[in-house]
Formats: C-alpha cells, sequence, structure tokens
C-alpha cells in the first residue's frame, strides 16, 4: 500500500537573500498554485497557472500570522509580501499587513505588478505597507503584452493612471522595479524617463533577469531557486543585459529627473 503524505503549506518563507532589502522573510498570501494577473516571459515561478485579475481571500490571515510566529523575527531587516503571484490579488492584504505589524515593527514591503491600482480599495490595503515596489517592464502596449502578458482587459494606460493615484496618496517609500531584457534604444529609454518623471517615485530599480524560469511552477520559485548543482526541475536561463547598459541608463535617468536609480552590483 502506498502512503501519499501532504506537505503542509508554509506561507512564510526564507529568509531569502535580497540585494536591495539585505535579509527578507518572505509572506505568500497566494498559495500552492501561483496566480497572477501577469504572465511575465521571465516570471521566477514558472508559467503562472492561474492567470486572473479577480482578488479574493486564497491563505486565511489567521494561518500566515500562526506561520510568522514560527520564525525568529529578530533576525532580519525587512518583510516582503510577495509569494506565489500578485499580492494584491489577496482580498485579505490590508488585513495581513495590520496583523504583521501587530507583532513586528520590521518594515513590511509589497511588491506588485501594479495592475489592480486603479481600484480605491486595493489602494488603500496597500497604502498600510511602509514601502512599495510597482513593476514597470514596458512603456508601451505592445511591449506590455510581450513582455508581462496581461490577463484581457489590462492596459499599460490604466497601469500608468493607477501607478499615478497611488503616488499621490502613499505616504510610505515608493519604487519602481523594472526588468530589461534587451538594451532599450533612445525612444523607448525617453518614453520611460517620462513615465518616471510623471510618477515621481522615490527611486527606480532596473533589473536584468538573474533567476531562472522553471519549465513548470516550482514552489520554490518564490524564493532564491537552489544552485544548479541541487535543483531536480527544468529551468531556462535568460541572457543578462550588459550591465553598463543599466548604469548608463541609471545615471541618465538620474542626472534627467533626479530620481535615485539602483541596479543589483554586478
Ligand atoms: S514576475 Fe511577478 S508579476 Fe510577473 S508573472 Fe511572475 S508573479 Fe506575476
Amino acid at each position: 500500500m502506498t502512503i501519499s503524505v501532504t506537505k503542509e503549506f508554509r506561507s512564510v518563507y526564507g529568509p531569502v537573500k535580497s540585494w536591495r532589502y539585505g535579509r527578507s522573510l518572505g509572506i505568500d498570501p497566494i498559495g500552492k498554485i501561483s496566480t497572477c494577473s501577469f504572465n511575465c516571459v521571465y516570471c521566477q515561478l514558472g508559467e503562472i497557472e492561474t492567470k486572473t485579475a479577480t482578488r479574493q481571500v486564497f491563505i486565511p490571515t489567521t494561518k500566515i500570522i500562526a506561520d510568522l510566529q514560527t520564525f525568529n523575527l529578530d533576525d532580519l531587516d525587512v518583510i516582503t509580501i510577495s509569494g506565489s503571484g500578485e499580492p494584491t490579488l489577496a482580498f485579505n492584504l490590508g488585513e495581513i499587513i495590520v496583523a504583521i505589524k501587530e507583532i513586528t515593527d520590521k518594515p513590511v514591503i509589497v511588491l506588485t505588478n501594479g495592475t489592480l491600482l486603479s481600484d480605491p480599495e486595493v489602494r488603500k490595503q496597500l497604502s498600510l505597507a511602509d514601502r512599495v515596489a510597482v513593476k514597470l517592464d514596458g512603456v508601451s502596449e505592445g511591449m506590455v503584452q510581450r513582455i508581462d502578458r496581461p490577463v484581457a482587459g489590462i492596459e499599460l494606460k490604466n497601469i500608468l493612471a493607477g501607478i499615478k493615484t497611488f503616488r499621490q496618496g502613499f505616504p510610505g517609500f515608493m519604487g519602481i522595479q523594472t526588468m530589461i531584457l534587451t538594451p532599450w534604444d533612445d525612444n523607448k529609454k525617453r518614453a520611460y524617463i517620462d513615465a518616471i518623471e510623471s510618477i515621481s517615485p522615490d527611486e527606480v530599480q532596473l533589473n536584468t533577469p538573474s533567476r531562472p524560469k522553471p519549465l513548470k511552477h516550482q514552489l520554490e520559485g518564490r524564493g532564491n531557486h537552489s544552485s544548479a548543482a541541487e535543483r531536480s526541475y527544468p529551468v531556462i536561463t535568460f541572457r543578462q543585459v550588459d550591465p553598463q547598459f543599466i548604469k548608463t541608463f541609471g545615471n541618465e535617468i538620474t542626472s534627467l529627473t533626479g530620481i535615485k536609480c539602483v541596479f543589483r552590483p554586478s
């Protein structure tokens, strides 16, 4: 007789070493099935399993807090809500942030793709975070369709409008995170700088894909994948953009907008 053992889902993982935030404990409000309103070509979770822009409670707040209480929170720099997809899809995001803040004063960061920011309730819940990093990978509808592959009905113009409205009402620290897959021409760079100027974030983070994409969804993709030697599943790796291009573009953004630009140290 075969006895199958179902491993219990852990909604808290890490700490993950983040070049930007230090020792970061991850909170996953989404769960075992990857769920997102994007399906980015480079997503480290693998192909997104449920593509949706509809919010729901995936993991009860009580489960997240019970998992969190099994960790030593003193040994961390930040707590990051991200996980197996888009965290603003979690209807209880605001409740989760409030509950985390009741047990620790470590900064709470949310990483979001920004697609739901036109919803006032999402903006209200997200505003409870200390820091928010919003993804902006494309400066044209075509780029967003090719790179981020959103669910039907999500368009760049609405994403940008939502980001700007959120920015105006958010008292915390806001970054824009951009994944650059190939060097951009002058038109793209100009359009991006214009977008950044109109959003006016506290900082811009320029990235190039450093983590592999599993062919099939792997829960491990929430954090740093293990090394190639230890990995038991096939992945796609991406060619990275020349760090010099990223650095030069970052300096250009800062000199034209006055906004700080950070990139992964090479
Ligand atoms: S990278 Fe983020 S936004 Fe893109 S598909 Fe993966 S979870 Fe969604």
